[in-house]
């Protein structure tokens, strides 16, 4: 078996075992193996362990790897930073998208996705340890962006992705997973079903406090060079 193949098996214990810990469904948790940086011969190696939803950042590199790989029924997430003159591609390439920060990037997410594919999952990205420098809507607008954003035709909003401030913690790391799965649950909308929460260094803690997709790099391919 490859070190990747190994390493998959081992996060899939692994969120295995944080549902079980957590009272929650075998399964309700899926993995997106975050692939950016990575050739393309890591991700098919992920794919030959039984992998299919990888994630990229980088627009012109994703495209690149999605050609190369377009014979692997791949299911591909936009994760990364969007500038609006990227949406028309991202919604041409992608199933899903998890970082929509604003709302101008929404409107042309659903104006620009074509209309024979199905509608572009996303998921709002929320600011949610409030930092000025990082992007993605306010917790206290989120409210007001569901509701803007479902009315979008070509888009199928399906929650909500947080990157809080990397907390060693236990607790400190539940905690903003904890006030955004909250706030969630309070808009009663039983369509959004997606918690885009924790990486390798919290998949317990997110998983704990809802998560049901964790966006794991490090732990499944190595350390990206340059980390
Ligand atoms: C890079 C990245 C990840 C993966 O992070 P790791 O720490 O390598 O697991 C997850 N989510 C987003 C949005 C990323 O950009």
């Amino acid at each position: 078996m490859t070190s990747i193949a190994n390493q998959l098996n081992q996060i899939n214990a692994e969120i295995r075992h944080a549902e079980a810990g957590a009272q929650r469904r075998e399964f309700s948790v899926q993995l997106l193996a975050v692939s950016k940086t990575r050739p393309a011969t890591d991700i098919i190696k992920a794919y030959q362990a039984g992998q299919r939803q990888f994630g990229e950042s980088y627009l012109q590199e994703a495209l690149l790897k999605q050609k190369e790989l377009s014979c692997y029924q791949i299911c591909w997430h936009f994760i990364g930073p969007i500038q609006s003159n990227k949406t028309r591609q991202i919604a041409a390439h992608f199933s899903w998208v998890h970082s929509v920060d604003r709302l101008k990037i929404a409107r042309r997410l659903s104006e620009q996705r074509a209309e024979n594919l199905p509608p572009l999952n996303i998921c709002l990205q929320i600011n949610i340890s409030n930092e000025p420098s990082k992007s993605g809507f306010q917790l206290a607008e989120l409210a007001g962006a569901v509701a803007q954003i479902s009315e979008l035709p070509n888009l199928k909003l399906r929650g909500v992705m947080a990157i809080p401030q990397p907390a060693t913690d236990y607790q400190q790391q539940c905690e903003p997973y904890y006030q955004l799965y909250q706030a969630v649950k309070a808009l009663h909308r039983p369509e959004i079903d997606t918690f885009s929460f924790g990486m390798s260094g919290d998949l317990k803690a997110a998983i704990a406090q809802g998560a049901s997709i964790v966006r794991v790099g490090t732990a499944l391919f190595g350390r990206r060079p340059g980390n």
